[in-house]
């Protein structure tokens, strides 16, 4: 084994990681917070279970430091834990089911608090949740990316394109979109696949636009992390890779989890991520395929060491949209139609990837054809029949609007 996979994995264990209840808060909408204190950002796994109705984390590589049974109201019935091995078990027993939220981990102070939300819905046979999309707009402050003709930045391009495929998900019921960035930040890479798991992602998409030298390369392309970069088995590692993996737990905070140590924990977890990632990617470059604005510069999803891409567990994907240097790339990517395609092709893409493999807990789980889409102030038809990748009569038909105006908050049903 990699002596520095050994010696990130030793650290763990010293400094130990140790959750403990925290408190119960009502929100001001309603929603109920469920907290915990944790030393360590967590490898977490949450699902909800019926009969009796309950929802479960487990956290992986923790410890209780004591017993928790803690008796609430209504429609809490407990919470309680337990320890299997290195894994810490929580329970929140309810009355009813809840629409609940995957657990959030956000760093407060030295210490990790882990937020588990839940929500009454009268109407659910089960406890159901969100399905939480992290968006990666790539590069960002001082790090503007290619730059294209007329001095056309990455950085600006895969923001407005990571706010469009955003509004989609914002407003179509069940998915959640995160924005890892969503203004002209500077963030390192690390902090970017650290961010979707403190957020609970399901899924992690990376947008970027492409530089070359030869402005004649041109089109876009969908990239996962390598196995061959990443393998934990030490004599796969170049001389480079080797100098990249010491420089990135270099670069670890204290309270980051750690992917390559867990890559060596959790082996038969990363295989799975690896193939769900190519999956997810094959979904989003066959959309790509179909956008008559866009061209294809590799047919097949291509394998890269993009150092974002590396959570052991997240189906993480990178869309190059095109390349920026190449002059009608940079015209495409430009305008809003054809940034609006690329967020197109993703979210169908995505949404085709969850209606394949349905994800237990979540609205795909129970999936009725079609999506629900809420309608938002300024939304007009034909334009949310493009970002759709359907045609506005489609929508009238479906929803008997017999032509009759939208208005803001109306929900309609759009087959996808
Ligand atoms: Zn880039």
């Amino acid at each position: 084994m990699n002596r520095l996979i050994i010696l990130s994995f030793l650290s763990l264990f010293i400094r130990g990681n140790e959750i403990s209840f925290d408190e119960i808060q009502v929100m001001g909408n309603g929603e109920i917070s469920i907290n915990f204190n944790l030393n360590k950002v967590s490898l977490i796994k949450s699902y909800s279970l019926e009969s009796p109705s309950r929802v479960v984390m487990e956290v992986n590589q923790a410890n209780l430091v004591s017993n928790i049974n803690v008796p609430y109201n209504y429609p809490v019935k407990k919470v309680r834990a337990s320890q299997d091995g290195s894994l810490s078990r929580i329970v929140i027993d309810l009355y009813e089911p809840v629409h609940w939220q995957n657990p959030i981990q956000t760093i407060d102070t030295e210490n990790i608090k882990l937020e588990l939300k839940i929500k009454r819905n009268k109407k659910l046979n089960e406890s159901i949740r969100d399905i939480i999309v992290a968006i990666d707009a790539g590069h960002g402050g001082k790090y503007p990316g290619a730059v294209g003709p007329n001095n056309i930045l990455e950085k600006d391009v895969t923001l407005l394109i990571a706010k469009e495929l955003e509004r989609t998900l914002r407003d179509t019921y069940g998915y959640k979109p995160i924005m890892i960035r969503d203004g002209d930040e500077t963030l390192g890479l690390n902090d970017r696949y650290q961010d979707a798991r403190k957020y609970g992602a399901d899924i992690f998409v990376s947008i970027h636009a492409d530089g070359f030298r030869l402005s004649s390369v041109k089109g876009a392309s969908v990239f996962i992390w390598s196995d061959e970069a990443s393998s934990t088995v030490a004599r796969n590692l170049s001389e480079k890779q080797r100098k990249r993996i010491q420089a990135d737990i270099k670069n670890l905070k204290p309270v980051d989890f750690d992917e390559d140590a867990a890559r060596t924990l959790y082996p038969e977890m990363y295989e799975i991520k690896i193939s769900e990632s190519k999956i997810l990617g094959t979904k989003i470059l066959d959309q790509l395929k179909r956008d008559p604005f866009t061209k294809i510069h590799k047919k097949n999803v291509e394998y890269a060491d993009f150092r974002v891409l590396k959570s052991i567990d997240i189906p993480s994907v990178l869309v190059e949209s095109g390349f920026i240097t190449n002059p009608e790339d940079a015209q495409r990517l430009k305008g809003k139609p054809g940034r609006r395609m690329i967020a197109r092709s993703v979210f169908l893409g995505i949404h085709n990837y969850f209606k394949d493999q349905p994800k237990a807990n979540t609205f795909m789980s129970i999936d009725p054809g079609y999506v629900t889409y809420k309608i938002q102030k300024g939304d007009v038809l034909s334009e949310i029949a493009i970002r759709f990748g359907v045609t506005a009569e489609e929508i009238n038909i479906k929803n008997k609007l017999n032509n009759k105006p939208i208005y803001p908050g109306q929900l309609i049903k759009i087959n996808i």
